[in-house]
């Protein structure tokens, strides 16, 4: 099961994340019940692979390595995420900027 909490995304943060996140709202990628921050929108540009990551605290845009996962199957959470493999909760697509 994925976590699947929900963040509205500020104009600012959008704009950032164009074209991975066309909605407003964003959805955490991560297994549920996991350590926070949540994770969500894999952004894949030229300077690297950027996530937001939230928690009751606050909010931020990082960069980070993405999870090698498995050959045939690209997890799109960023590297050391707790819980299961992106490819084993659901499928979806990372987009590239
Ligand atoms: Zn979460
Ligand atoms: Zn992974």
């Amino acid at each position: 099961m994925k976590c699947s909490r929900q963040l509205e995304l500020s104009a600012a943060e959008r704009a950032f994340l164009a074209p991975a996140a066309p909605d407003a709202v964003v959805f955490c990628d991560l297994q549920g019940r996991h350590p926070e921050p949540h994770v969500a929108t894999g952004v894949e540009t030229w300077g690297g692979t950027w996530w937001v990551h939230w928690s009751d605290c606050g909010r931020e845009i990082v960069k980070k390595q993405r999870c090698p996962g498995q050959a045939d199957h690209g997890c799109l959470l960023p590297l050391g995420h707790p819980g299961a493999h992106s490819y084993q909760l659901s499928r979806q697509r990372l987009i590239n900027a």
